[in-house]
């Protein structure tokens, strides 16, 4: 049968008919482990009681939608709730990740152009980034794949390695806006960055007046075991950027950003017809209530090393994979050279577990972050029968 979807993404491998905590079942009646969560949107599992009883409440109102030009208290108390989480400021909704930072290289732009006078327009990003499909984030993008069919997309972003000499060297005084990163690069492997180079990025940024872009849409909101990843290092950032898990899995993005960028925003500088209705915003301050409380952000953090303690077992086990990366309950696993992610992907999926990959050669897990012990132990064990049947799973 001709699909009726237009050809942007690869042939779909199952049908998927309904789901419930960190399982999901197919059309033939077969359930699997969700160990992608939607790629880190459903945070706290499928058909979560928090989710559904805050989408009723939300009902109940009769306001599903009214637009930005009125107030409205879900939007309020939501962004009151997330400055009170991360740092004083501003919160700008929109609706998903690739939308919030578009929003906040506007944002910044905006800051530097006022601040430092025009010129200073340019972006810093880095090796192995991803930050969203729009001309403007795609640009910031490092994959060169996304963008090359799509030129001319945004100039003026240039990417540097992790390393604070390499970035001395390109971040320029009289023309760069902001630098942006990701906390725990997603899509490029699952990287963490290392916390030194991030406080070293921050006195850099400081020191030249540079805003410092944190892009948490996928790493954000609890994954990594704490609320948000950049505090393992100690650092607050100018911009901070959320989506993902925001509002369990209806679509949703947020800006945070100081109260100095905030100084260089005028009405009609940006906006959204749909960003922060009631709905997801009340579906989002029930997400942010449960994720920030440290009981839970604990168990987070506990259970993600139990899934880091059994992949480092299939590191030690299996030829195929040549190291483990993550934090929290983002983790991933390495593959050795000439293996690809791919045929691991769906041989575990086969095997009734679902894992994504992170670039071609590494399988990445991001579980539900209410996964139990018991599912941990499977997902593991699922994964070490799938290394040990492949042989060479490329
Ligand atoms: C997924 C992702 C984005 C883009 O989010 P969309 O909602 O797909 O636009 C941006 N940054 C990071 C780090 C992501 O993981």
């Amino acid at each position: 049968m001709l699909s009726p979807f237009l050809g942007v993404y690869g042939p779909p491998p199952v049908t998927l008919v309904s789901g419930q905590g960190c399982r999901v079942t197919d059309d033939r009646g077969r359930t699997y482990l969700d160990f992608t969560a939607g790629i880190a949107v459903t945070a706290l599992g499928h058909g979560a009681p928090e989710v559904e009883n805050a989408v009723r409440s939300a009902l109940d109102s009769g306001l599903i939608h009214t637009s930005n030009l009125y107030r409205t208290l879900p939007a309020e108390r939501l962004a009151r709730a997330l400055i009170e989480h991360s740092f004083p400021g501003g919160v700008f909704f929109c609706n998903s990740g690739g939308e919030a930072n578009e929003a906040a290289l506007k944002f910044a732009r905006r800051y530097a152009g006022t601040v430092h006078g025009p010129g200073r327009s340019g972006f810093l990003a880095f090796r192995g980034s991803f930050h969203g499909r729009l001309f403007g984030t795609v640009a910031a993008t490092d994959r060169p794949a996304y963008r090359e069919p799509f030129l001319p997309v945004m100039p003026g972003v240039r990417f540097a390695d992790f390393d604070l000499d390499a970035v001395g060297a390109v971040l320029d005084e009289g023309e760069t806006a902001a630098v942006i990163l990701e906390p725990v690069q997603g899509e490029g492997g699952v990287r963490p960055v290392d916390p030194a180079f991030l406080q070293g990025l921050r006195a850099r940024c400081d020191a030249t007046g540079t805003l410092l872009i944190l892009d948490e849409v996928q790493c954000g909101l609890g994954r990594t075991g704490r609320l948000f990843a950049h505090q393992h290092a100690g650092v607050t950032p100018d911009i901070l950027t959320l989506a993902k898990p925001l509002a369990g899995g209806l679509p949703m993005g947020a800006v945070i950003a100081t109260p100095a960028v905030d100084a260089t925003l005028k009405a009609g500088d940006h906006g959204t017809t749909f960003g922060g209705g009631p709905l997801v915003s009340t579906v989002a301050l029930a997400v942010l209530e449960r994720v920030a409380d440290p009981a839970f952000l604990a168990e987070v953090a506990r259970k993600g090393q139990r899934l880091a303690d059994g992949l480092d077992r299939l590191v030690d086990g299996h030829a195929a994979v040549r190291g483990r990366r993550g934090l929290g309950l983002m983790q991933g696993l390495a593959l050795s050279e000439g293996s690809l992610a791919a045929p691991v992907v769906q041989r575990a999926r086969e095997a009734g577990l679902l894992v994504v990959s992170a670039g071609p050669d590494v399988v990445r897990l991001l579980p539900p972050l209410v996964v139990d012990d018991a599912d941990i132990d499977e997902a593991v064990g699922i994964l070490d029968t799938v290394l040990s049947s492949g042989g060479d799973p490329s």
